[in-house]
């Protein structure tokens, strides 16, 4: 017969154990093969995903136009062996629809549904200092508990709708690229506007102004587009890169941003000028963000950069007619500092009749009235205003969570000045609580699959370390944390990509923290910072 004491004991435990072993936020890449590796691990594990489905940035992103700019035979998972064999890529670039028709094959596959949760956006997640576990809320109301609580919740998730005055009071319809309608919307006969000129809008524009009456783009920063060069994929092609999967994958985890190519290992100086315009004409012709490769010094040395930044507006000079709208277009800073654009048709469209473009950078757009919007003192009539306005980056879902960690802290207090993590995977106060891609790794400045995969692994590692050694609570040192936030300062200052006003420093969001937030060294030495510490027993972690 149980005492009153061993009653109160097995109380206890049974209060003490939380009901899953870890809550997942996010149901995209990150999130679906965390589920799929933890799952696989023995773990109960629940993930909570604000949309209906699977996919994540795929979900959310299907203006027309939109696909992936890293080659769709990369930006795939590479876990599995036999999925990588069996699904066929049509194209160099893969559509919305056709990466989403991957993303629920992927779900499909691995059983992956049945522990989503889906329609189901987190609201809160305290840390309960004493039963070392973490409550976790959702906006319905449903509470889960977990030992383990992992941010799975994108870079580029939180969409940036801009406090402009009036956009209730538009009696047409209002987009966000970010938020797309998933029926689709029908631009034929409309007057459209777009806000924004980044990659949504450029990879969307093209495709609206050939359906729209007119469309009339508002641009605040010209930005530097390379073609895509997009096509069919060969046959042949995808049988020979399936024969060497394994090959390329782990040259491509050697490449600084994790993307097979080929970089010119020489400065742009070194080389007199026919040779210089060769080889940014050989990139130009091969298209894609391996533009920025021609050289290896194009993102540290000015005067290199301005050879890229020239050829680049030279090409938009030769391919926009009237010199005006031409010149508009030329973006003035530097080439890649920020996110470049890849583009089919992009500059071309302004040679359409019903395209037109108002250049907003010294004149805000005022207000959004019933009828349109109004920048310079001037009004400008539409039906549709599609908001290309990008995203509160990086930090932007993961603050917008009420997250408290120990003693009650909150994630947005300790991150007031901006983000500080060890890796990019843990922030110190916050114990057993991960983010997959966090701030202070490489994440955005790669082909983000392997990175997402490079993350599960560790922390899935990290999850089975610890059960395996008893252990209830891990957690980054604060002196680790520092070092590293130190060290990402410091290479970040190396190079001239933080040196404008892009997202990776928080510039796009009125207030945010001006930091560079991703990790900068290359994903090679990232990597090797990673092994280093699980090397040495989780150096810089505090396991107990
Ligand atoms: P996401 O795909 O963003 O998924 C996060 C999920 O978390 C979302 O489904 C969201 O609904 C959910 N979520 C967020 N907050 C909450 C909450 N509080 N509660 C519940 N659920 C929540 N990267 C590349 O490497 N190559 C590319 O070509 C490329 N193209 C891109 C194109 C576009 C249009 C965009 C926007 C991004 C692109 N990216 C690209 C980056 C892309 O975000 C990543 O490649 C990848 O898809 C991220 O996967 P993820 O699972 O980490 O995050
Ligand atoms: P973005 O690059 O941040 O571009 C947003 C655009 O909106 C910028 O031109 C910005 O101007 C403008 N803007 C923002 N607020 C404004 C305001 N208040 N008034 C006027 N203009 C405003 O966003 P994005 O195009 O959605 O792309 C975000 C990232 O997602 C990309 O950099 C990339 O990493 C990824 N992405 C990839 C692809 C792809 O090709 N695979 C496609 C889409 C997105 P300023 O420059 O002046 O701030």
């Amino acid at each position: 017969m149980a005492t009153d004491k061993t009653l109160k004991k097995k109380q206890v435990s049974a209060e003490a154990a939380p009901e899953l072993d870890v809550v997942v936020v996010g149901a995209g890449f990150a999130g679906m093969f965390l589920l799929h590796r933890l799952r696989g691990l023995g773990y109960r594990v629940k993930v909570l995903e604000a949309g209906s489905d699977v996919g994540g940035t795929w979900y959310w992103n299907r203006y027309p136009g939109a696909r992936c700019d890293v080659e769709s035979m990369q930006y795939s998972y590479q876990f599995s062996d036999d999925l990588q064999q069996d699904w066929d890529w049509t194209e160099r670039y893969a559509t919305q629809p056709e990466i989403i028709r991957y993303a629920h094959h992927v779900a499909d596959r691995f059983d992956l549904r049945r522990d989503i949760r889906f329609d189901s956006r987190v609201s809160a997640a305290h840390h309960d200092d004493a039963r070392r576990i973490w409550r976790i809320t959702t906006e319905k109301g449903d509470q889960f508990t977990a030992r383990w609580f992992v941010m799975a919740t994108g870079c580029l998730s939180s969409a940036n709708m801009p406090d402009i005055p009036g956009v209730d009071d538009f009696a047409g319809a209002i987009y966000h690229t970010g938020q797309w309608p998933h029926d689709g919307v029908d631009f034929t006969g409309k007057r459209v506007a777009v806000i924004g000129t980044g990659s949504s809008a450029m990879q969307s524009i093209p495709i609206i102004a050939e359906q729209a009456a007119s469309l009339t783009v508002f641009q605040r920063t010209a930005n530097y587009a390379i073609p895509a060069r997009n096509r069919p994929l060969d046959p042949a092609d995808v049988a020979d890169t399936k024969a060497h999967y394994g090959e390329i994958r782990a040259e491509a985890w050697r490449m600084p941003a994790g993307i097979l190519f080929k970089p010119n290992d020489v400065s742009a100086k070194a080389v007199d000028d026919a040779e210089r315009e060769a080889r940014f004409e050989h990139r130009w012709q091969k298209g894609g963000l391996t533009f920025l490769g021609a050289f290896n010094d194009l993102l540290l040395d000015e005067e290199s950069n301005r050879y890229a930044a020239d050829f680049v507006r030279n090409k938009i000079r030769q391919t926009v007619k009237d010199p005006a709208t031409a010149e508009l277009l030329c973006p003035t800073n530097i080439i890649g500092c920020k996110r470049l654009c890849v583009d089919t048709d992009y500059y071309q469209t302004f040679n359409r009749a019903n395209v037109s473009l108002v250049d907003i950078s010294a004149t805000p757009i005022e207000v959004i009235t019933a009828t349109g919007l109004r920048t310079g003192g001037k009004d400008h009539a539409f039906d549709c205003i599609v908001f290309a306005t990008g995203f509160d980056a990086m930090t932007g879902s993961l603050l917008r969570v009420d997250i408290r960690g120990s003693g009650g802290r909150t994630l947005a207090d300790k991150w007031a000045e901006g983000p500080k993590t060890y890796l990019g995977l843990m922030t110190a106060g916050f114990p057993n609580m991960f983010m997959v891609t966090g701030p202070g790794s490489p994440s955005v400045l790669t082909n983000m699959l392997p990175s997402i995969e490079q993350h599960v692994e560790f922390i899935a590692d990290c999850v089975k370390h610890a059960s395996a050694e008893g252990l209830t609570r891990m957690e980054a040192e604060e002196s680790a944390e520092e070092a590293w936030v130190a060290h990402g300062d410091q290479v970040a200052g190396l190079t001239l990509r933080s040196t404008c006003s892009s997202w990776y420093i928080g510039a796009n969001i009125p207030g945010k923290p001006r930091v560079f937030m991703p990790y900068i060294g290359g994903l090679p030495a990232y990597l090797e910072k990673c092994s280093d510490v699980v090397a040495k027993g989780y150096d810089g972690f505090r396991l107990s």
